[in-house]
């Protein structure tokens, strides 16, 4: 017999503070544990189960992908993985896709694009600006360009030249790319990790403008913004820039790993015959699972993750209990006056299932959730809430 918390304990490495929840089942927002307590998801595994558990219409296509061919390698083509990248270019104007696994694979993707153009351009090795506060994964290259010091002790050495600039204060690029030969900017549209933090529609509209106008790459990492997550297919297009490198992972592939790097005019052909590879990536099962999650992000599906992310605002941002809620669409942080702490474990404990990020409580619902999940689930918020 397996004891599921305890060898857990002893059998798994020990990266996770989990808490005492072994989920078994789920249906949309609405997860059963081991000892069948009903939960109302408003984390979906971290923005990843963009159509909840068990969405039908992505467990179809997996399956009949599944039923058909589940790896081949990258020596043979396969229809899927066209498929997804024929879509996401018709869908953001970007040419081309590498697939990945992850969200940090996506964005190694990007800097390897990034310093690969500046070397065959300009001979030399460039460097890559990131925001302070941002989170772009847990490999070394993308913990490095992470701006965040607590990820980056006791894994040093780091990989060289990134650079880092505050959010919001296009001065200090400027300044930066005197003094360095940049090759790329990496940005998220919201910080999720760092805080649920939105950057300024003016900053990242003069951030594409100066990366043109000094062939600087704009590199979005829209691993968690991305997908619908923030009412629109991808963030970015919100803000009418033109990047030239956009990572996605997380919602991506509907619970399945994958992971982009969509690649712009610029550097559609960085990329060349043995210069990257992936023995996963593009997976036909992978692909075809988001396949049938991007094909649903219609404009109508978005401006409904609109208003439910405006009914969430609506509701919490007035309560005594809440200094601030920030962020975009179903992509929201709530600053509490009540430790975190309390508030999460309250939520928990009484079938709410919420994520933090830094010191805010954060909510990333799947993006089908019913108005009367929310609702439920908002109710519980409320009280934990409470002053
Ligand atoms: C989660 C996340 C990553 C890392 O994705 P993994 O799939 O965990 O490797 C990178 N960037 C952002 C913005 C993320 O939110």
């Amino acid at each position: 017999m397996i004891d599921i918390i305890k060898d857990d304990s002893l059998f798994v490495a020990s990266t996770y503070a989990r808490f005492p929840v072994a989920l078994v089942s789920g249906k949309g927002a609405t997860y059963y544990s081991d000892t069948n307590k009903e939960y109302i998801d408003m984390g979906s595994g971290i923005g990843v189960t963009a159509f909840g558990a068990c969405d039908d219409e992505w467990k179809t296509a997996v399956i009949n992908q599944l039923n058909k061919l589940a790896h081949t390698s990258n020596l043979y083509y396969t229809e899927p993985c066209v498929t997804l990248a024929k879509m996401l270019a018709q869908k953001t104007g970007l040419k081309k896709t590498f697939f990945s696994n992850s969200g940090a694979e996506a964005n190694e993707c990007a800097i390897k694009v990034a310093r690969k153009y500046y070397e065959d351009k300009y001979g030399k090795q460039g460097y890559i600006i990131t925001l302070k506060n941002s989170f772009h994964g847990r490999t070394l290259a993308t913990l490095s360009a992470t701006g965040q010091d607590k990820f980056h002790e006791l894994f040093n050495p780091l990989v060289s030249n990134f650079l880092h600039a505050d959010a919001n204060d296009l001065s200090q690029i400027e300044n930066l790319i005197k003094s360095y030969p940049v090759c790329a900017v990496m940005i998220e549209i919201v910080q999720g990790e760092g805080g649920v933090n939105a950057l300024d529609k003016t900053y990242v509209q003069g951030l594409d403008a100066l990366c043109k106008s000094n062939d600087i790459l704009l590199i979005v990492d829209e691993v968690q913004t991305g997908n619908g997550r923030t009412g629109e297919l991808y963030a970015y297009q919100a803000f009418n820039i033109m990047p030239d490198v956009v990572t996605t992972a997380k919602g991506l592939g509907g619970g399945l790993p994958i992971g982009a790097c969509m690649m712009g005019e610029k550097v559609e052909n960085v990329l060349t015959f043995g210069s990257h590879g992936s023995t996963f990536g593009g997976n036909p099962v992978a692909c075809a699972g988001a396949v049938s999650i991007i094909s649903r992000l219609n404009p109508e599906f978005l401006s409904e993750v609109k208003k439910k992310g405006d009914y969430i605002v609506s509701e919490l941002k007035n309560l005594d209990g809440v200094e601030s809620v920030s962020g975009l669409g179903l992509m929201l942080g709530i600053k509490t006056k009540k430790p975190i702490k309390e508030v999460v474990n309250y939520c928990i404990e009484n079938g709410v299932l919420v994520l933090t990020a830094k010191d805010k409580l954060r909510l990333l619902p799947p993006l089908n959730i019913t108005f009367s999940e929310l609702e439920k689930a908002i109710k519980v918020i409320k009280e934990a809430i409470k002053l």
